[in-house]
């Protein structure tokens, strides 16, 4: 791991020391939007009524993907704030996008603070961030970009690090697709688990509203997270879901909230028992070797790619030949559903690889 990364890493102050983990998995809940001082206060009460939730959350600025949609009500749902904290004790926490937000969070006791989406991907507005919280004692919450972009979501956290904040979490909420899926986000699990790698100390939380963007999902990938390993969730929950005026799909009331993560298990098992290690390691073992058989078969085919470049290239034939792609890819994705296999994932995979062969032949 790269030094500067590492050192963020062991520098991070511990979940534990500013939230209580006596309830797993802990959660971050409350609605999508402060709409009013009744709907935040009957959501808050409903929430503080489950033992997981540690943190109401409401978004008082909006980020809308599209003008002339709810923007948020602004300052007055801090004081709002304020009274669902004053009333149920739980610690507050909003998105920031700029100095301004920064700095009225502060002055009405906002406890905790988010990076949105769509603020990650801009540099500047986290640098601006960054220097509005400089020198104070806050947590700092950093969903991760709309686009997978791994560097963007590192580099929010950088930014916040080297003007002192150590109290970081990330937020995995899924990324934007071009194409219609089953979820709103994809969760690319991929991508956290490779910030996983890189920042091993740095709490991670799923945020499955977001990536589900319809509520019948969020407790198939609430698991899915804790599945992973992950301990901490973001859910979005109000009062009358359906009469929320944002992300009214996918938010839950505080009752099945509540009742859904009383059913989620939280996957935290150590291997200790040293049957169940040696059959890990078996099945380990099992894996690489395939893994390892892959990686050769893959270098042979390549061999056989430079070969028939070679001839392409004395007879003077295009390197892509389409028909063929498309016959190949039929014929794979045929093979590879028979045998149970995704086959958007197998497609995937041959995209890859035959955007690799092209490559090496030209
Ligand atoms: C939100 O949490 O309400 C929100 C706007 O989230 P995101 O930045 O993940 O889109
Ligand atoms: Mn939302």
């Amino acid at each position: 791991m790269a030094e500067p990364l590492k050192k963020l890493s062991q520098d991070i102050v511990r979940i534990d020391q500013w939230l209580p983990q006596d309830h797993l998995p802990w959660v971050i809940a409350g609605p999508c939007s402060a709409e009013s001082a009744e709907q935040m206060l009957a959501t808050g009460r409903g929430l503080v009524k489950c033992p997981h939730v540690k943190v109401f959350r409401a978004g008082i600025w909006k980020p809308r993907t599209r003008p002339n949609s709810f923007e948020g009500v602004g300052e007055a749902g801090l004081e709002w704030l304020a009274q669902v904290k004053a009333e149920t004790g739980l610690p507050t926490a909003t998105e920031v996008a700029n100095t301004e937000h920064v700095e009225l969070c502060l002055r009405h006791g906002v406890d905790i603070l988010w990076v949105g989406a769509r603020t990650t991907v801009s540099p500047f507005a986290v640098q601006e961030i960054a220097e509005a919280v400089k020198g104070v004692d806050i947590p700092v919450l950093v969903k991760n970009p709309i686009n997978p972009e791994l560097g963007l979501w590192v580099g929010a956290i950088e930014r916040l690090y080297a003007v002192g904040v150590r109290k970081l979490a990330a937020i995995h909420r899924g990324f934007s697709t071009y194409v219609e899926m089953q979820f709103r986000n994809d969760p690319k699990w991929q991508v956290p688990i490779e910030l996983k790698r890189l920042l091993p100390e740095l709490p991670l939380i799923c945020d499955p509203s977001h990536i589900s963007g319809n509520r019948q999902f969020v407790e198939p990938v609430s698991q899915m997270a804790l599945d992973i390993g992950i301990r901490g969730l973001m859910i979005e929950s109000h009062i009358e879901p359906d009469r929320a005026l944002s992300d009214a799909k996918q938010q839950v009331t505080p009752e099945t909230l509540c009742l859904m993560l009383d059913r989620l298990r939280v996957r935290d098992a150590p291997i200790t028992d040293r049957d169940v290690k040696q059959k890990i390691g078996r099945l380990r073992a099992q894996i690489s070797l395939i893994d390892a058989k892959l990686i050769q078969d893959l270098a042979e085919r390549m061999k056989w790619v430079e070969d028939i470049g070679r001839l392409k290239q004395q007879h003077n034939i295009p390197v892509l030949q389409l028909d063929r792609w498309e016959n190949l890819l039929e014929d794979h994705l045929a093979k590879a559903g028979q045998l149970g296999l995704d086959t958007e994932f197998v497609k995937a995979l041959f995209e890859l690889i035959h955007a690799q062969s092209i490559k090496r032949q030209l």
